[in-house]
């Protein structure tokens, strides 16, 4: 098993300085900058980005000269620090038995997708990547839940909800009037301390781990393992923030519905924020398809297992996530 990554002090700006033989006292251009980024995401990744290199160059070059000198360059090292010491999450997204041999079992879907297939490359992060953080979120509902199908009596629906309680099948979306609240109903589903609510055995689970229990309130339904508190605060945000995260990597189930919008909120929050294709499984091809979009456009990546374990482990980094980093360290005005 690989060893947990070390928490160690984050280099100086002299130290980063030196690293990558930039000199202080001269401005730094964008020819030296662009070498320096090769130094960092090798060339293939400079090439095939080249517009994100420049992009980045001109977000630091705040008054727009073409160099990047005293104040400019510190915070050019502020972006180097964070994309070559990242904080590295793992976030595994209800890999339960009723997603995958249960109530709501994808292959039951009848699209094709099968839950199990997840479990071989989620093990393979686990085992070979050097995680600063392993966070399992699990659907977690007492048994009058407002998306279960079996519950529909038990709440008025709304007038607007075009079907009605006696035509309603599981799958439709109905709109309740108390709350009001437009919801698919599911079959029961992940019902809390049942087996279906489980992961599923042969899921690895660290012993460092933290979980994560989503849509716990019987009127409350949240797809997104960032589900806020009656506080306005999400759990998932506090365990982040404590260890000072910056990249979260999420994989497991359902990769149209949970996982989509976990990674969703991530990025809102200002999260770098990476699919694992090839340890996910969702409802539907075209969803899936879909999902990824969005999450691209959103400013997120999507990658393969092996393609994140030598970002995590061998410190590769991705142009597209370091092009995100710094509109964000942009965004959050502290550059
Ligand atoms: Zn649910």
């Amino acid at each position: 098993m690989a060893q947990p990554a070390s928490n160690a002090a984050r280099p100086s700006s002299a130290a980063i300085l030196l690293k990558y033989g930039i000199d202080v006292k001269e401005a730094l251009d964008y020819g030296t900058f662009q070498k320096t980024c090769v130094q960092i995401f090798g060339t293939n990744e400079v090439e095939k980005h080249e517009w994100r290199v420049r992009e980045v160059f001109e977000l630091f070059d705040a008054n727009a000269d073409d160099v990047l000198t005293e104040q400019e360059l510190h915070r050019c090292c502020n972006w180097i620090r964070e994309i070559v010491n990242p904080v590295n999450v793992l976030l595994v997204v209800d890999v339960q038995n009723d997603f995958i041999d249960g109530t709501l079992a994808l292959r039951n879907a009848g699209y094709g997708q099968e839950g199990t297939e997840v479990i071989e490359p989620i093990n393979r992060l686990l085992n070979n990547g050097r995680w600063n953080k392993v966070i399992y979120s699990q659907d977690w509902h007492p048994h009058n839940h407002i998306s279960f199908f079996e519950n529909l009596a038990m709440r008025e629906l709304h007038s607007e909800s075009k079907v009605t309680k006696e035509i309603a099948k599981p799958f439709d979306t109905v709109v309740f009037s108390q709350p009001y609240l437009k919801q698919i109903l599911w079959p029961r589903h992940c019902v809390m301390n049942t087996w279906g609510a489980e992961l599923h055995k042969d899921l690895l689970i660290l012993s460092s781990s933290e979980r994560i229990y989503k849509g716990q309130h019987s009127d409350k339904e949240s797809y997104s393992a960032f589900e806020k508190e009656a506080d306005g605060s999400s759990k998932l945000e506090k365990i982040l923030s404590s260890i000072g995260a910056t990249h979260i990597y999420v994989c497991g189930l359902a990769y149209d519905v949970c996982v989509k919008e976990t990674c969703l909120d991530g990025l809102r929050l200002g999260y770098s924020i990476t699919v694992i294709d090839n340890s996910c499984r969702g409802v539907k091809p075209d969803d899936i398809i879909m999902a990824k979009k969005l999450i691209i456009e959103n400013g997120g990546s999507v990658a393969c297992t092996d393609r994140v374990l030598s970002m995590v482990n061998e410190g590769k980094c991705s142009l597209v996530m370091a092009h995100r980093t710094a509109r964000i360290i942009r965004e959050k005005n502290i550059l």
